[in-house]
């Protein structure tokens, strides 16, 4: 039996202080809380409800970019002019993940922060280095759908559809706690395995994603692969963003997601285009390159090429303002 008390704050102060206290976890939309708690991966003293505070609540343009609130659903993000129009990444990633209903619930914020979809890590039968034990099943297991990059000690891929977009987009957050306010890079928010195999993010226990600035991109999109056609997490996912001056690429970024156990820069395919027109050489290279260094383990090298197909479609299509 999950016992908690539930913590219905009246703005972000309250929020802060009581999310600070021992054993406290914060809910938005709760599609993953609700699981977790299911699932027996946890057992919070209290859920500190983020859900009703609208000061969380809210999207808009300020200095070319796009400021986003932590409580905007993904339903949202799909469909608002703004978010097409300036970050058509994110506005894909979002309408591409879940369900219709779940959309509608899932906050970004708890996009961001949910915990993978490993089948070892959410069975409370399997203690696995996720839970602070001393193996990963998944690598001499069923690893199908799980990482092909960093994955010795953990195959877990990082879950998150919107953090795919965002890091592509060169998204920064803003987080804050009972203690201060911090700003980072969206990208350096997640964990490596090597840096702590437990955690995904370098959020403090208490702290929350406050607001997400997107710099307006000129040209982004995203793509997902996926087993069943509607309403299944991602088999690969890719984003790209790219800003050309007269057919020439002048930045890229590439980034995978379901890949490993954080959104992963595809460093050397993004350098490799820089400089260069985007034809079909220039998108042969960057798409060979995306999965360098790629490390599959026995059942899932089918994914180097689903990668690949998907840098290189996502660059053919010229990732479209
Ligand atoms: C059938 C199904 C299919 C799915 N498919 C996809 C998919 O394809 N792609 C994809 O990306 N997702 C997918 N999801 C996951 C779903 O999108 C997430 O569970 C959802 O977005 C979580 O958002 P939430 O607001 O419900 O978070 P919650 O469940 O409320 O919280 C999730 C986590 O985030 C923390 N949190 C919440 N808000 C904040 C905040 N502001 N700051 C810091 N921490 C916070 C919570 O403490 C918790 O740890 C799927 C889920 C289901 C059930």
């Amino acid at each position: 039996v999950n016992r908690f008390s539930w913590i219905e704050p009246e703005d972000v102060q309250g929020a802060l202080l009581a999310g600070a206290l021992e054993g406290a976890l914060f809910k938005a939309g709760g599609v993953d809380v609700a699981d977790r708690l299911k699932e027996g991966l946890e057992a919070p003293s209290a859920l500190v409800n983020l859900r009703r505070l609208g000061e969380l609540d809210f999207l808009r343009e300020e200095d070319g970019a796009l400021v986003i609130g932590p409580l905007v659903t993904l339903h949202r993000l799909a469909t608002d002019e703004k978010v097409l129009r300036s970050a058509r990444a994110l506005a894909l990633a979002a309408g591409a993940a879940a369900t219709p209903q779940i959309r509608n619930m899932a906050t970004v914020g708890g996009n961001l922060a949910q915990r993978p979809r490993c089948w070892y890590f959410r069975n409370e039968h399997f203690h696995c280095r996720k839970k602070g034990g001393t193996h990963c099943f998944a690598i001499d297991g069923e690893h199908e759908f799980h990482s092909i990059f960093d994955n010795s000690i953990c195959a877990a891929v990082h879950p998150s559809g919107t953090a795919t977009a965002l890091v592509a987009l060169g998204a920064e957050a803003t987080l804050r706690s009972s203690k201060g306010e911090r700003k980072v890079p969206l990208e350096e928010l997640f964990t490596p395995a090597e840096k702590d195999v437990t955690r995904e993010n370098t959020l403090q226990h208490g702290e929350i994603i406050a607001a997400l600035r997107v710099p307006r991109a000129e040209r982004s999109s995203y793509s997902k692969l996926m087993q069943k056609q509607s309403f299944d997490w991602p088999l690969a996912e890719a984003a790209v963003s790219l800003v050309a001056q007269r057919g020439m690429v002048t930045a890229a970024r590439i980034v995978l997601g379901a890949a490993a156990h954080v959104p992963r820069r595809a460093l050397a395919a993004e350098k490799s285009l820089t400089g260069r027109i985007l034809d079909e050489s220039a998108i042969a290279d960057a798409a060979r390159l995306a999965v360098d260094g790629a490390t599959p383990l026995q059942r899932n090298g089918y994914k180097v090429d689903l990668f690949k197909t998907l840098v290189r479609d996502l660059l053919a299509e010229g990732a479209r303002p």
